[in-house]
């Protein structure tokens, strides 16, 4: 199939769709629908034109950053929930689509073995790691909240918004947190929850969930997991041990995080937070004086931080479950195989092909970084940020990344790094189901590129 052909037949879906959609109101007197007109027909063209100036994320030439393209289904559920652009902060705003929030967040639920849960969309996973943040510190007001160096970002921002201290644990070379700095900040008596990263936003590192949660018989923390990237790949059979078991604890801790809009083929806007304890409800209560309060029933509003929420993000996810649920061997399942060993083989070219530094530890996911071999990391970082460059100029789409030289085996370069230097380095999240397929073009596309910069 054609592009083209791709494109009029999603076209063709979706106007049935509506069709059956509109059925639904037919007993209404009809209204003139708003129709685009020869003016719109314009500003449409010229946004597309706006539109063109974007790396081509949609392709599998587009190995950078963290951009997945939605689904199909997710785009077509979507387009047509708009028809009534639902608001799912509270049953009066979007019956159906409330209704179908709760169904896929169970379905998200069930995913990490829990049977009982409380949960919602949200926004992003940037939202959901506050409410689940905010929840945490209403537990142990006065306590910090901790979190590997090689955690998001956000993490200490979220932290000083809620009035927390953070505390930043040291990671081992392999980026994942340090049992042992742990162990020293908890000693502390002052830390009263742990944020675990399952899926380092750099590195795509899984931090030793089931272990930190072994900490819990001589220290009482609340732990809450960070799963906003790698969540997901709890449905994947082809992890190293140490990663599965990490990703199995998640039934364990008190509060997670996951991203549709990363790997769960969503659009933007579409983040989870989950609660272990259903009783956490009660933080939320609120006396809204607007009449939100049509139903009797617990609403998601009274269970959620934000107010608006899009409907047809909710929509967007409960049709892409029905098309691909959440099974092991499934087909969404070999999605985010493929991508690993996408991974995993890259990995392995660039170990072998000799002009390149790949890090210590093997990808715990579907990231690889790796940097140019260099007398100094200074111009290891250069030659990083040249390949990078000529990547581009032969459409193959690459990010940077900054990380601590500790994470390369002993002797990458002359001088020993000392702690805390760090070397820029290239980065490719292979996400997309079809990296696997398109990696030998990704390969050769990279020779070219470093062929141009580096000596052979
Ligand atoms: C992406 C990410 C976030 C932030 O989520 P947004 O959806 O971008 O707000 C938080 N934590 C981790 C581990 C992430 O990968």
């Amino acid at each position: 199939m054609t592009e083209a052909d791709a494109a009029g037949e999603f076209l063709r879906v979706l106007a049935q769709a509506q069709r059956v959609l509109e059925a639904g109101f037919a007993y209404l007197p009809p209204a003139k629908p708003e129709a685009l007109g020869q003016d719109a027909t314009r500003v449409l063209k010229e946004t597309a034109e706006r539109l063109r100036d974007n790396d081509p994320y949609q392709h599998p030439l587009y190995a950078g950053q963290m951009l997945k393209p939605p689904h199909p289904i997710a785009r077509a559920a979507y387009a047509l929930a708009m028809q009534l652009n639902p608001n799912n902060h509270a049953l009066d705003g979007g019956r159906a689509s409330s209704a179908m929030e709760m169904e896929a967040v169970a379905a998200v639920a069930r995913m990490f073995g829990w049977s009982e849960h409380l949960g919602h969309l949200t926004s992003g996973g940037t939202f959901a790691n506050l409410e689940a943040l905010w929840v945490a510190g209403l537990l142990a007001p006065g306590l910090a909240i901790a979190a590997s160096d090689q955690a998001h970002y956000t993490h200490a921002r979220i932290s000083a918004v809620l009035g927390l201290r953070f505390v930043p644990i040291a990671t081992d070379a392999r980026g994942r947190m340090d049992l042992i700095a742990l162990e020293a900040a908890l000693a502390t008596g002052q830390i009263g929850t742990v944020v675990a990263t399952l899926g380092t936003t750099a590195l795509g590192a899984v931090d030793p969930l089931d272990r930190i949660l072994e900490l819990r018989s001589r220290y009482p923390f609340r732990v809450h997991g960070d799963a906003a990237y790698g969540g997901y790949f709890t449905l994947a059979a082809n992890l190293e041990a140490e990663t599965r078991a990490a990703l199995d604890a998640a039934v364990e801790t008190d509060s997670l995080v996951i991203d549709p809009h990363k790997h769960g083929l969503q659009p933007y806007g579409c983040g989870c937070v989950l609660f272990r304890d259903p009783g956490m409800g009660r933080f939320y209560r609120h006396d809204s004086p607007y009449t939100y309060f049509t139903s009797e029933e617990l609403h998601l509003g009274e269970i959620s931080l934000e107010c608006s929420r899009p409907g047809a993000a909710a929509v967007a996810l409960w049709a892409t479950q029905k098309l691909l649920p959440y099974e092991r061997g499934g087909e969404f399942a070999r999605g985010l195989e493929a991508g690993r060993e996408a991974a995993m083989e890259l990995r392995e070219k660039l170990a072998t092909e000799g002009r390149y530094l790949v890090p210590t530890a093997e990808p715990d996911l579907d990231i690889v970084c790796w940097t140019a071999t260099g007398r100094t990391l200074a111009e290891s970082s250069a030659r990083a940020r040249q390949v990078f460059e000529e990547a581009r100029r032969r459409d193959l789409y690459l990010a940077l990344a900054e990380l601590p030289a500790r994470m390369f085996p002993a002797g990458s370069w002359p001088v020993e790094p000392r702690p805390g230097e760090t070397v820029t380095c290239l980065r490719s999240v292979l996400m997309k189901p079809e990296h696997k397929a398109w990696l030998d073009e990704i390969w050769s596309r990279l020779c070219s590129a470093a062929n141009a910069v580096l000596a052979p």
